[in-house]
């Protein structure tokens, strides 16, 4: 489900532009029904308050809390069931930020990451990402949402850029506090900057090599990281807000002397901030992740050199809710 088809539905039981905002604000917000003493039902019109008990029915089926599983670092991985049966996963991350899906599966097919090995499942309707943050702000407040779940938002740009307006509107989110996270693909860089709500980026480098990037993530758009970077350049400088240029550290691989230097040619002046993510362990994958020594000893290089770089371990790790770790669990298994 769409937003555009609740507010269709919306306007067709007569209501005005600011009945569908504030729906839409009680919905995405989770707010209670009441605030104070007046039930703001009280301003809406008759044949509206007639429609809404079906309306927020529908809502309400768009997603379901499977399960829970919280991290030793305050992160709580939630597994949110949709109307059809198929799974996706939201993780609730430390100081109020919320990574949600987009698809279910991943078309990509990323080597390192665990929902890319299935492929692409469906995709997620925009009413269903804006649901994954209702649901979460059931359990705890939400300032920030960042698209890093499973699924690459430039593979369902429509209704992920519907789901960004409206929790930058009526969501209550501001708007650098939302992050669109992707591989790289030139309809992002021509959609987002005519949005009226512009989120901030995060750009999936992980190497400097054309190449080698074309083999890490086989199915991605074929940019270049010299063009990802002059393309996330021309957008930081457009919005006013840093790059976030993401890099999952693999063993071997791409954490060697070479990548330092080609780190510093593409970013070194550049208005970003580069997210060294070690790998985390996913079955199946046969890569390996740096001891933290070595990590921290490449970060430090960086800043030596003029890279601001954050090394992090990714939030939720212990219980498979890092990045590259996300995936649906079969219903089936759940189930008893
Ligand atoms: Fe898809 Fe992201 Fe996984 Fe790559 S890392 S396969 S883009 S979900």
């Amino acid at each position: 489900m769409h937003i555009e088809q609740i507010r269709q539905s919306l306007r067709a039981a007569g209501a005005g532009a600011s009945h569908e905002f504030r729906v839409l604000r009680l919905w995405s917000q989770a707010l209670p029904q009441t605030s104070g003493k007046r039930r703001p039902e009280h301003f809406l019109p008759a044949s509206l308050l007639a429609a809404l008990p079906a309306l927020e029915a529908q809502l309400a089926g768009l997603v379901r809390l499977q399960s829970v599983h919280p991290g030793a670092d305050g992160s709580e991985r939630l597994l949110v069931e949709l109307a059809d049966g198929q799974t996706v996963e939201s993780v609730l991350l430390p100081r109020e930020g919320l990574c949600i899906s987009s698809q279910v599966g991943c078309a990509v097919g990323c080597r390192f990451c665990m929902t890319g090995q299935g492929g692409l499942v469906r995709q997620l309707g925009s009413a269903e990402m804006v649901a994954q943050v209702a649901l979460a702000r059931t359990r705890r407040p939400v300032k920030k949402v960042v698209f890093m779940g499973m699924g690459e938002p430039a593979h369902n740009l429509d209704a992920v850029l519907e789901a960004i307006d409206l929790l930058g509107t009526a969501g209550n989110v501001g708007h650098k506090n939302l992050v669109f996270s992707t591989v790289g693909d030139p309809r992002v860089f021509e959609r987002l900057p005519r949005g009226r709500v512009k989120p901030a980026l995060a750009l999936s480098l992980h190497t400097t090599k054309d190449e080698l990037r074309r083999e890490l993530l086989p199915r991605a758009p074929r940019l270049s990281p010299q063009e990802l970077v002059d393309a996330g350049e021309a957008y930081a400088r457009a919005t006013g807000y840093p790059i976030q240029y993401q890099w999952t550290l693999l063993e071997g691989v791409n954490d060697g002397p070479d990548e330092i230097e080609g780190i510093v040619r593409l970013l070194h002046g550049k208005y970003g901030v580069l997210n060294m993510i070690p790998f985390n362990a996913v079955d199946g994958v046969d890569f390996r992740r740096p001891s933290w020594e070595r990590a921290a000893e490449i970060a430090r290089t960086l800043h030596r050199r003029g890279i601001l770089t954050k090394l992090r371990q990714s939030a939720g790790q212990d219980v498979d809710g890092g990045c590259g770790q996300l995936r649906a669990r079969s219903i089936a298994v759940l189930r008893p």
